[in-house]
């Protein structure tokens, strides 16, 4: 019997203790969160019987470790590219418009942009390819430093985005006006971020389509929890790490001391608030993260603001080019002719003055911030160790590259086969 603990009820720490249960069946999960709820970054808010994810949002086929988990829970997905009408706002006016006809607009970008467009859609392919390899290569290697050298993919967080993307010979004004969206509606960040950042964030919405769950995305955390039949202890927050001898470690939560063989960190360090004794490496360093507010209203939308004509549908999301506004996503859940349902996500607090110009009436049914939505993403020369010690592995290690369901997802299912192999060989 290997007894196992896994700090934090994200995706990342139910993922954790469902892969804990399947790779080694012997084992006893214990699943720490400080919270009262299940779920961390991915909360999915019901209102009037309508689901709107705060967190996490979508994902698509690429990312195998989720859509896998999401077939083993047996869970119906929604599939959003199809009638999602993304539109591009550069602070005056609606830019680009992907609904409609691809072939115009292919032919639009390609006369505004050139090359641009070409060139980077034949890297994002590449790309792509080599993040397919990292998966084959996963079993070979334990750090992901080592597994995104091995396929070519470090380059992408030694640099910053944008510098990759001029060295690949795409221009200031495409990555101005079509790329910088798309980084701040991800990652509330602009093209200067950290390369592989920059690269998800892309590949989250290019090509593939995005899917979320019907149920509301939170279902899949709660599931997978269930289906660990780990030990769950909600509002308990880990105070301490020791690893009082070569195999042991001494988990404290309020004043109870428990007993583990191994330890897997599914939070991240910076807000975990974990002291550690004892422990040989610890060689994570701290990272600065992103605050965003997220404002779910209900009311009529002022199409004059964005300046849509009045007869004009609304977008179903808008993206926000203009680096100066703290707006970086403004999400139509759902519409009626005179009533939306809509989530802003700002880097600043919204004030009831731009409530007022965005609103021609609404009220707001949710304000929720995230103190600590993804880190600020700056560029690394290696991905920090996953493996603290032998036993004491932590998962969100790889966010110093990218942070997403897969990521987090991904580094459960590593993080449990290196301990099958540290605890059982
Ligand atoms: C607004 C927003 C939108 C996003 N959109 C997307 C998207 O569309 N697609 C996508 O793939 N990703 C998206 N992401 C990123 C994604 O949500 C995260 O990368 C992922 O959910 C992180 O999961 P995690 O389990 O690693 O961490 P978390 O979800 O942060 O879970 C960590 C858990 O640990 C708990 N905890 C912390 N410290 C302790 C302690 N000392 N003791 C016990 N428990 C502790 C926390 O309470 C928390 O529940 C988004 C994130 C945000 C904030």
């Amino acid at each position: 019997m290997v007894n196992l603990a896994v700090i934090g009820a994200g995706i990342g720490g139910c993922s954790a203790a469902y892969f804990a249960r399947k790779y080694i069946p012997d084992s006893k999960v214990t699943v720490y969160e400080k919270e009262n709820s299940i779920g961390g970054r991915v909360f999915t808010f019901n209102w009037d019987g309508k689901n709107s994810e705060l967190g996490a949002a979508f994902f698509n086929r690429m990312n195998k470790t989720i859509w896998h988990l999401v077939k083993e829970m047996d869970l119906k997905v929604k599939k959003l590219g199809e009638s999602m009408d993304i539109a591009v706002w550069n602070g005056t006016e609606i830019i680009f418009r992907s609904s409609q006809p691809l072939f115009y607009m292919m032919l639009k970008l390609l006369s505004k942009y050139k090359l641009s467009v070409p060139k980077l859609l034949l890297s994002l392919r590449t790309a792509n390819e080599k993040i397919k390899k990292l998966y084959k290569k996963e079993e070979k290697l334990t750090e992901f430093w080592e597994l995104f050298e091995s396929v070519g993919l470090d380059k992408w967080y030694k640099m910053p985005f944008d510098q990759i993307l001029f060295q690949m010979g795409i221009n200031r004004k495409f990555i101005d006006e079509l790329i910088t969206p798309i980084t701040r509606i991800i990652y509330s960040q602009n093209a200067k971020l950290g390369g592989f950042a920059g690269l998800s964030s892309l590949l989250g919405v290019y090509g593939e389509a995005m899917y979320s769950l019907k149920a509301g995305n939170e279902v899949l955390p709660k599931k997978l929890l269930k289906a660990s039949e780990a030990k769950v202890e909600l509002t308990s927050k880990v105070k301490s790490i020791e690893k009082t001898s070569k195999d042991c470690f001494q988990v404290l939560v309020g004043k109870k001391l428990s007993f583990f063989d191994g330890v897997i960190i599914a939070a991240p360090l910076e807000g975990a608030d974990i002291t550690f004794e004892g422990i040989l490496k610890q060689k994570w360093q701290a990272r600065e993260y992103q605050k965003i507010y997220i404002r779910l209203m209900k009311g009529e939308v002022n199409l004059r603001y964005f300046n849509i004509d009045a007869n004009t549908k609304l977008p179903s999301v808008i993206l926000n080019s203009k680096e100066a506004d703290p707006i970086t996503r403004f999400s139509i859940n759902q519409s009626t002719k005179s009533e939306s349902l809509v989530t802003i996500t700002s880097t600043e607090p919204i004030g009831n003055d731009l409530v007022n110009d965005l609103f021609k009436k609404g009220k707001t049914i949710l304000d929720h911030t995230w103190r600590a939505a993804y880190p600020i993403f700056k560029t690394i020369q290696k991905i920090p160790p996953i493996c603290l010690d032998n036993g004491l592995l932590y998962l969100n290690a790889i966010e110093s590259a990218a942070s997403s369901l897969e990521s987090s997802t991904f580094a459960a299912s590593r993080s449990i086969k290196i301990l099958k192999e540290q605890l059982c060989s």
